[in-house]
């Protein structure tokens, strides 16, 4: 079952009216939602669905069957709400738009790092990335320099679709992409960072992020890992936490 995805829309907003369209012990299904599931290593969010005075406390929301099948996860045990009631979803701002400038701020790093990111794990005060690189060539005071440079430079962050055609008539943006887009889903949503004279960034991404890098704030990275031969591991927090 499929929700419109209004965090891609307006992934400022907070608050959201919907629809219930089922709800069981996996989660609560809408017909439309704010609240961003579970993936590519951004958590998903929590909140509050609300209907006439009642609040239902929203702990997590992850992927059901599908991509667009959204399911927003109660408390154990908690009572469900009536399938067919309008509600007003609230998500948790403060938690989510850490996730984004942490998220946005990934992308600095990959744009600084010669090597395919291979995983990672977005927190609200911390995140890490696993990068496919040998041991040498990268220390944390300079990275934390080059991150912050970015950041300071207020680049704007845009989204955009690219269908597998546009990817099949322009083999070039697989070559400025840092990550290679999944080809057969039919478009494929990307992240673009830089302005008009410099890319800083460029990949297919799902996941929420702030509008400029200049509202990620200062961060530092923390400490780099060694995880095998051809892994290292970075890890970023903010400067102020
Ligand atoms: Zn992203």
């Amino acid at each position: 079952m499929n929700s419109k995805k209004l965090f891609y829309e307006t992934p400022y907003e907070t608050e959201f009216g919907a629809k219930i369209v089922s709800a069981d012990e996996n989660g609560i299904r809408l017909d439309q939602t704010m609240f961003y599931a579970t993936s590519g290593g951004q958590p998903g969010d929590t909140g509050t669905l609300t209907i006439a005075n009642e609040n239902y406390k929203i702990v997590t929301t992850r992927k059901g069957e599908g991509a667009d099948d959204i399911l927003h996860v109660l408390e154990e045990g908690a009572p469900l709400p009536p399938v067919g009631a309008e509600v007003t979803g609230q998500i948790d701002w403060e938690t989510r738009h850490k996730y984004m400038r942490m998220h946005t701020s990934m992308h600095l790093l990959c744009s600084l790092i010669e090597g395919y990111a291979t995983g990672g794990q977005i927190g609200a005060e911390k995140s890490r990335v696993d990068f496919d690189v040998p041991a040498s060539g990268y220390d944390k005071e300079t990275l934390t320099r080059q991150m912050n440079e970015l950041i300071e430079a207020d680049y704007p962050v845009v989204s955009g679709w690219i269908t597998d055609e546009e990817l099949e008539a322009n083999p070039q943006l697989i070559r400025t992409m840092s990550v290679k887009p999944p080809s057969g889903s039919g478009k494929v949503r990307t992240i673009r960072i830089g302005d008009e004279q410099t890319l800083i960034d460029f990949q297919p991404c799902g996941g929420t992020h702030v509008k400029s890098t200049g509202e990620i704030g200062p961060v530092v990275v923390s400490k780099i890992e060694n995880k095998g031969k051809q892994n290292r591991r970075f890890h970023i927090m903010f400067a102020d936490s």
